[in-house]
């Protein structure tokens, strides 16, 4: 059953903020120059959360200069005792594990299982690497040093999780930041701006902002911001990358995707039918690298297809804090919307709909695991990301066809190539146009291995070395000269 203590705590801390959540602003809690607030709601019960501040320009700017004011003095901290506050964070993080698992879930919808198991401890683990390279970065990336001030805005499918990717390395780098979290999952990172108390940071070093694409926007305008990392939808990044251009501002963006997961006849097919479940049915399919596109070798579709579909009759969807439940809700009634207009649209377009005969709860928004049989590459569910529970499969004859089809999107972000046969796999993996490849397996990230895209799934790498170089310029670049205001 649900967890009832670290309920209790969650409870007692969002009834504390009754009147309303406030931005974080130079190590303090600030209320909003505005007077507009915006309702967090319980997507599993429908049920409301918090009233958080919407944030004007007002805000940001505020938040802006306070980072400004913090960069001297935390950029020119030695690289270990940098380090000492990234530890700090990661084992107050540690220390309330469960206080945000909960939390998490209670936000965004998603199973405590996963948010307890996966999120938070990647949340510590994201820190704890980079208090490592915090102590490294002198010496490892000599003849670098930090952008500056870096504005960030992440999405609501791993809210802690996008937060850690973003701040981890820009502090481990000597970086000051302005963060926006996504305005259905603003929660967490409230959270995280107690712990960045709790541990001590100067203030300044982390301002948090809340508000939706607005107050987005007005972060990335601001013409004192050194460089804009988003995490996001194509669209928006799309939008983000023109009110850059030639801004001088240093830009990364992590976006969509359509990612293949391909099962060769040779493949261990039980395994491969758990990683469906994991490519697609994690997070209710809200990943920017779910295996959504499953191509699937012709000679055993009928019988991994079958393996498949009874597996999907056992999934349990429901209560997110129950610990037994495999998938929750679905972030927001929109979000809800859109995946039922589009498998709409892949009915109407002649796709066969498999879904699990699942109950649903009543209340909350909730959608089963479902999977279009025999779409062609060329349907709209076959090429438009879904970003929910929903997979189209369709077969090929031989290794060639896979990597042709695999590669037949717009996106590249992430592959899964199953099969039994290591060079054939491993010859698979060369050919994908992706940021990620897995073999036989997926969804699987580490701090220290870049993550980031291709083509219309983004630029920039985020976790490990690769990651670092963007929260870092070359030295020589301090010895240009400044540009001149227009
Ligand atoms: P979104 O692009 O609508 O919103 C993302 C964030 O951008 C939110 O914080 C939002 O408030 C803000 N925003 C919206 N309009 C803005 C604007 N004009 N200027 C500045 N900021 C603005 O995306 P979403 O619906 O929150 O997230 C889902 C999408 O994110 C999916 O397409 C998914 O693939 C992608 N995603 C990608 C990755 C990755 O690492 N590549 C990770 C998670 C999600």
């Amino acid at each position: 059953g649900p967890a009832p203590e670290a309920d209790n705590h969650v409870t007692a801390w969002l009834a504390s903020h009754e009147k309303g959540f406030k931005h974080f602003i130079g190590g303090s809690f600030v209320a909003s120059k505005g007077k507009d607030t915006f309702e967090v709601v319980n997507p599993a019960r429908d049920t409301l959360l918090a009233k958080v501040a919407a944030g004007t320009a007002e805000d940001v700017d505020a938040a802006v200069k306070a980072a400004r004011k913090a960069f001297p003095a935390w950029s020119a901290l030695p690289g270990h005792e940098r380090a000492r506050y990234l530890y700090a964070i990661a084992r107050h993080i540690q220390k309330r594990e469960r206080f945000l698992s909960v939390l998490e879930t209670l936000d965004n919808g998603k199973p405590i299982r996963e948010s307890r198991d996966i999120d938070i401890p990647l949340v510590a683990r994201h820190f704890y690497h980079h208090a490592g390279w915090a102590e490294l970065v002198e010496t490892e990336f000599a003849g670098y040093g930090p952008v500056g001030v870096c504005g960030q805005i992440i999405p609501w499918n791993f809210p802690l999780l996008m937060l850690a990717w973003k701040i981890a390395p820009a502090l481990a780098a000597g970086n000051t930041v302005v963060l926006k979290p996504a305005e259905f999952t603003p929660l967490t990172a409230l959270a995280f701006a107690e712990i960045c108390r709790e541990a001590g940071l100067p203030d300044g070093v982390v301002n948090i902002v809340t508000g939706d694409g607005a107050t987005g926007a007005a972060l990335v305008a601001h013409p004192d911001v050194d460089k804009i990392a988003f995490t996001g939808s194509t669209e928006v990044g799309r939008l983000i990358r023109q009110a850059t251009a030639g801004s001088g501002k240093k830009l990364s963006l992590e976006l969509g995707g359509k990612s293949p997961f391909i099962v060769y006849e040779d493949a261990d097919l039980d395994g491969a039918v758990e990683g469906v479940v994991d490519a697609i049915w994690f997070n209710q399919g809200q990943v920017c690298c779910a295996g959504s596109r499953l191509l699937i070798q012709e000679g055993i579709a009928e019988r991994f297809l079958g393996k498949l579909r009874r597996r999907m009759e056992t999934l349990r969807v429901g209560d997110p804090l129950d610990k037994s439940v495999d998938m929750g809700a679905i972030v927001a009634p929109v979000q809800l919307q859109r995946i039922q207009a589009l498998v709409k649209k892949g009915e109407e377009e002649g796709g066969t709909l498999w879904q699990a005969d699942c109950a649903l709860p009543a209340k909350g928004n909730f959608f089963p695991p479902s999977i279009f049989i025999d779409v062609e590459p060329s349907s709209t569910v076959s090429e438009v990301e879904i970003f929910g529970p929903v997979a189209v499969a369709m077969t090929f004859r031989t290794p060639d066809e896979a990597v042709q089809l695999a590669n037949h999107t717009r996106y590249g972000l992430a592959a899964s190539i199953w099969s039994e046969n290591i060079n054939r796999a491993l010859d698979t993996a060369a050919r994908m146009k992706a940021g990620v490849v897995w073999v036989n397996s997926t969804n699987l990230f580490d701090a220290a291995a870049g993550f980031g895209g291709y083509r219309e799934s983004g630029f920039g790498r985020e976790g490990g070395r690769e990651g670092l170089y963007e929260y870092l310029k070359p030295d020589w670049e301090k010895s240009l000269p400044a540009a001149e205001d227009s």
